[in-house]
């Protein structure tokens, strides 16, 4: 039996972005969850939201490579100058 209609759909996702952030109180987060089983259209934009929030927070710095490792790559790449530019 989907008991699934579309009235609270505005109303939902309007809590979607509490909800990815894990601010949302749990009746809620049932609530919500219970209509997505029911509704794909909101299924992708919780997905899309997810998505372009993951965008926003990935991590900006880089890996922290081991020195050994750095070393390689950058006498591969021919980058010696750059490791020791005081050794010129
Ligand atoms: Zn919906």
């Amino acid at each position: 039996m989907n008991e699934h209609t579309h009235k609270n759909c505005a109303e939902l996702l309007g809590s979607l972005s509490s909800y990815i952030d894990g601010e949302l109180n749990p009746e809620l987060c049932q609530e919500l969850e219970k209509h997505l089983d029911g509704c794909e259209d909101c299924r992708i934009v919780l997905n899309t939201t997810k998505r372009t929030i993951d965008l926003v927070h990935s991590p900006v710095e880089k890996p922290e490579l081991p020195d050994d490792v750095r070393e390689r790559l950058f006498k591969r790449l021919n980058l010696d100058d750059y490791l020791n530019p005081k050794l010129q």
